[in-house]
């Protein structure tokens, strides 16, 4: 995928409008407990600021359901901001209106601004009640970097309907153009042979890239509480595990494929049961092939299948990593995925991991480093490798000279 890209930009005294993804966990007293998401935007920001430009930052922060609420405001951003930049960042608390054009009208070169939360407008989720809102956001710059792929999969005012108002000055920054690499790569040209690790809680949410991955894989692991799905499909006794009904047949039919199309799909063959959802639960691991008791539910994958899945990591080029493979928050769950994640990191693979909690589960483990990359966006990055491109990359310009990082 080509897309242009900040450096295609001459920024010499050009206001740039940013869309950054600035929607960090904020604490009661403002504290910003993971700042994450702000530090992996500045090399764009610097890039802007060291190349002549002016910037006009945006983001949303939380649900404030498009009302004005004090609670989801980005002021700590600006703080947080301006103590990487080493320079101030101007907080304006709106982010259309006379007053931000007021402000905007005088910004200089070497400026920082930063306005408030767009989701206190209504029209930033729900474009169509009023289109005027990206008009307004849009008249800010002479140019859109799209930096927000944690939302790119939203066709929201500012991730859509503004960069496409930019036409050819609607490019790409470079955690964006990172994502699209590093995503794209491991979908549309992995390193063979290629492996995809999927957990996570349920099957409805996983179905559509496990359809996508099966395509494209020398062979699909799935774990988490979605495979209660596939054992039932199967006849297997879950117990009170997971499962979602309604899309057992689905998970019959992705069988079904997996074995006409001759893809090894590797399912846990044991597994560490407990009495109730809790840490302090009774617990015992079984081979799944015995079925698992009544009142008995299926929390982490057992230590046979934590080996197989390593020693197929042992030999894989690529390794595409989504979901958690048990209840990973509770420490007597967590046992596969910390391992899984310790082969990955340790593994020679390009080791690609999909954002939301596998990556959680990485940071808590200390080990980010040493992966390829950990994608900013959980859902984005999921719906990215089902259709190989979302609609807040449609929306910028397409580049001529092909990026590689
Ligand atoms: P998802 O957002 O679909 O990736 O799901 C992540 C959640 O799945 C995490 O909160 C895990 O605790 C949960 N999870 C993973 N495996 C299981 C399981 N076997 N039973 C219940 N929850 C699980």
């Amino acid at each position: 995928m080509n897309k242009k890209m900040i450096e295609d930009l001459n920024l010499q005294g050009k206001k740039v409008l940013m869309r950054a993804d600035f929607n960090v966990p904020i604490s009661e007293n403002g504290t910003i407990r993971d700042d994450t998401r702000i530090r992996s935007t500045l090399p764009s920001i610097e890039y802007v600021l060291n190349h002549g430009g002016s910037l006009i930052l945006m983001s949303h922060l939380g649900r404030p359901d498009g009302k004005k609420n004090p609670e989801f405001t980005l002021k700590p951003v600006a703080e947080c901001l301006s103590r990487h930049l080493r320079r101030p960042v101007e907080f304006i608390d709106d982010c259309i209106g006379k007053k931000v054009e007021d402000r905007v009208a005088k910004l200089k070169p070497g400026e920082v601004i930063l306005l408030e939360n767009l989701r206190f407008y209504k029209a930033e989720e729900k474009p169509e009640t009023d289109p005027t809102f990206a008009d307004s956001l849009a008249k800010l710059g002479d140019c859109f970097v799209q930096e927000a792929f944690g939302t790119a999969h939203r066709k929201h005012s500012s991730t859509y309907y503004v960069p496409k108002k930019f036409g050819e000055n609607s490019v790409a920054g470079y955690l964006m153009q990172r994502e699209i690499d590093f995503l794209g790569r491991a979908v549309l040209d992995p390193k063979r042979p290629f492996y995809a690790i999927l957990g996570g809680a349920k099957a409805s949410t996983k179905i559509g890239v496990i359809r996508s991955m099966m395509n494209r894989v020398d062979g699909l692991i799935l774990g988490g509480g979605m495979v209660f799905t596939f054992f039932k499909a199967e006849g297997i006794p879950i117990g009170s595990s997971l499962c979602e009904d309604e899309f057992l047949e689905e998970a019959k039919l992705i069988m079904a494929e997996a074995k006409k199309k001759k893809i090894p799909l590797i399912l846990p063959e044991d597994l560490v049961i407990a009495d109730k959802f809790s840490a302090t639960a009774n617990r015992k691991i079984i081979s799944v092939a015995d079925g698992i008791p009544e009142g008995w539910m299926g929390l982490d994958i057992g230590p046979r299948t934590i080996k197989k899945i390593t020693s197929t990591i042992d030999h894989a080029a690529t390794v595409l990593w989504n979901g958690p493979l048990g209840a990973f928050e509770m420490a007597p769950f967590a046992e596969g995925t910390f391992a899984i994640a310790r082969a990955l990191a340790d593994s020679d693979a390009l080791t690609v991991v999909g954002g939301g909690d596998s990556v959680a589960a990485i940071q808590q483990m200390g080990i980010g480093e040493e992966f390829t990359h950990l994608s900013t966006g959980g859902g984005a990055s999921l719906e990215f490798l089902e259709y190989g491109t979302l609609p807040g990359i449609e929306a910028i310009a397409d580049g001529l000279v092909s990026h590689k990082s």
